[in-house]
């Protein structure tokens, strides 16, 4: 059992998904989302995950428009994951060209279906943080944010070559660094501006970063230290993908990874009795 300290008032954890559709066909990608939506369903935290849609690479709206209209549909919090690093882009107006698009174009296709869905919550692709893509995001009227991971640093840029994804790593010159090592785990979430993501204590802002406490799916250590070292509000925020539930080489769903997704889930509302909501919920819940 992990050490809960008395101290701790309310547990929170907030399941988040990055809709990169990287593996598989079109079938076997809606299979993904479908089975992640079950896990989801069985646990009865439906309409209560956030879903970050991959616009700009992954066209939902042409290859999954009724999944995401389901997801709506089922009340999930719906945001935006834009991988500007595998667009190389660094300028105002290149992030803004490409982080515009994707946000008109699924605003556009919720009002052609009749969806009121406000589109306020952004994650960047690789998790990477700087401040041009921060100041688009304020312009572009996101409010909150969720890129930084406490207590590490990682190099990373994905991209496609001869037709394949690939991340880069450390090892290849063109990844990207990103150092949140002096952001500690438990942190609670901040309001900041386009320059100071990193100042933890700051209070005032555009945007309400919500740090990633474990990715890909559920690292037990991380999630534990987080909320010993939590004071009255804890905060687990899960960083998963559709693709952590298929076999990377066939694209069909893994058993495997569908039971130690569930699994790791449940042990989450069993080991720290955890409410789970979306990420539009924090504003009202957040105790400043
Ligand atoms: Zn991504």
């Amino acid at each position: 059992m992990a050490h809960i300290p008395s101290r701790l008032r309310e547990i929170f954890c907030l399941v988040t998904v990055d809709g990169d559709l990287r593996v598989g066909d079109r079938s076997q990608q809606k299979a993904s989302i479908e089975a992640m939506c079950e896990v989801h369903n069985d646990l009865g935290i439906q309409g209560k995950t956030t879903w970050f849609i991959n616009e700009i690479d992954f066209h939902w709206m042409v290859e999954h428009p009724e999944s995401l209209l389901g997801l709506v549909d089922s009340g999930e919090c719906i945001g935006v994951h834009d991988h500007l690093d595998t667009h190389f882009a660094d300028t105002y107006a290149h992030v803004f060209e490409l982080m515009h698009a994707s946000r008109s174009h699924l605003a556009g296709f919720f009002l052609i279906n009749k969806r009121e869905v406000p589109l306020l919550s952004h994650r960047n692709g690789c998790a990477i943080q700087n401040a041009v893509y921060y100041k688009v995001a304020i312009d572009l009227g996101y409010t909150w944010v969720s890129d930084v991971r406490p207590e590490l640093s990682w190099s990373a840029r994905m991209i496609k070559e001869n037709g394949q994804w690939i991340c880069l790593n450390e090892d290849d010159p063109r990844s990207i660094f990103n150092d949140n090592r002096c952001v500690p785990l438990g942190i609670r979430p901040w309001y900041h501006n386009s320059q100071n993501w990193m100042d933890t204590s700051s209070r005032q802002g555009s945007l309400l970063q919500v740090p990633i406490t474990t990715m890909p799916g559920v690292i037990t250590e991380r999630v534990t230290a987080a909320v010993e070292n939590s004071n009255d509000q804890a905060f687990i925020v899960i960083d998963t993908h559709p693709y952590d539930l298929q076999d990377l080489h066939s694209g069909d769903v893994s058993k495997e990874n569908l039971v130690t997704y569930q699994q790791s889930l449940v042990w989450i509302k069993d080991e720290f009795d955890a409410q789970f909501i979306c990420v539009d919920q924090l504003p009202e819940k957040l105790l400043i």
